[in-house]
């Protein structure tokens, strides 16, 4: 059940998003979007985790069942100083299940939460990782993504003392330069980036192959532009596509190879080119929405009219 919380607070947030996007889409397509290409080590109603590479997991998550306790995608990435969970999920619970599978599958409860970003979906639970009488795992977040988490906004995760606790002794990841986080027998970079929100990280292991992107990348499911500055995405992307031999854990969706990133980056650039014609022919954003015809090149992509127009307002807010 979608609970009036859900659609009250985050009507322009990715949940409702991903919901209306699905919700014309065929049994098949939702089925499809979601589904397992890596070996599976643990599956829920709400989400599957795959093994992705060296004590690496990723969190993909299947929202379209109705159970929504993680929502968007993360994952685990263990190290023998450290153990990195990625994203505080939508619910508590959420937080709580990946480090209960992380203690299974490393032996240890994360010692760092890295957010990619401050939406509900990926940051609302993360006080889950919380636990009585033993140290919380370091949370390390940009300051806008700080800012915003607990700025209480329409798409930010519901602020309460909880929350607030979570978040009192983040460390601020510097959002000018590349950070890293030493796992002993893995570094793991913190890569800045924009254009999701203004502030994204993206968490990449050079050496393993592997980048969660967050939001800045979708697979098979029509983007959020609710907060988005198209150019900047773009610009984004294409940095890390650029690691063309990356498994990539998108924010939504199932793993995306290179195949899919580049998919994703022609739908970008498909978007980009028809706000350009009709913001040239004196047309509105929502009039360019409703022109808009999604490339059958393109594959199957899950869209909706208010995606669409968000879309369009997004490039006319910001065309490049
Ligand atoms: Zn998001």
């Amino acid at each position: 059940m979608t609970s009036r919380r859900d659609f009250l607070r985050v009507s322009g947030g990715c949940v409702a998003h991903v919901l209306l996007s699905s919700a014309c889409a065929s049994s098949g397509t939702r089925h499809r979007w979601t589904a397992p290409q890596q070996p599976v080590v643990v599956t829920t109603p709400f989400a599957h985790l795959d093994a992705i590479g060296p004590d690496t997991w990723a969190v993909i998550s299947t929202p379209l069942g109705g159970d929504r306790t993680t929502f968007g995608n993360g994952g685990i990435i263990a190290g023998r100083a450290g153990v990195i969970a990625v994203e505080g999920f939508y619910r508590p619970a959420g937080a709580t299940w990946l480090a209960e599978r992380a203690r299974e599958l490393t032996g240890r409860w994360p010692t760092h939460v890295v957010l990619t970003h401050y939406h509900l979906d990926h940051a609302g639970g993360v006080q889950g990782y919380a636990r009585d009488g033993s140290a919380a795992p370091q949370l390390r977040s940009t300051a806008v993504t700080r800012t915003q988490a607990l700025g209480g906004g329409p798409v930010a995760p519901v602020k309460d003392a909880s929350l607030e606790r979570a978040f009192a002794d983040v460390v601020v990841v510097d959002a000018t330069r590349t950070s890293r986080i030493d796992l002993g027998n893995r570094v793991v970079e913190l890569i800045p980036l924009r254009g999701h929100t203004a502030s994204d990280l993206a968490i990449v292991d050079e050496n393993a192959g592997i980048t969660f992107a967050g939001d800045l990348l979708w697979n098979g499911m029509f983007p959020n532009f609710v907060d988005a500055t198209p150019p900047q995405l773009i610009a984004s992307m294409t940095q890390l596509a650029a690691r063309s031999r990356h498994a990539f854990v998108p924010g939504h969706g199932g793993m995306a190879d290179r195949a899919s990133v580049a998919r994703y980056l022609d739908l970008l650039g498909d978007l980009g080119a028809h706000a350009g014609r009709e913001r040239a022919a004196g047309r509105t954003a929502v009039e360019a929405a409703a022109s808009y015809r999604l490339p059958a090149s393109l594959g199957e992509w899950m869209a909706s009219k208010t995606g669409l127009e968000r879309a369009m307002t997004a490039w006319w807010r910001a065309p490049g």
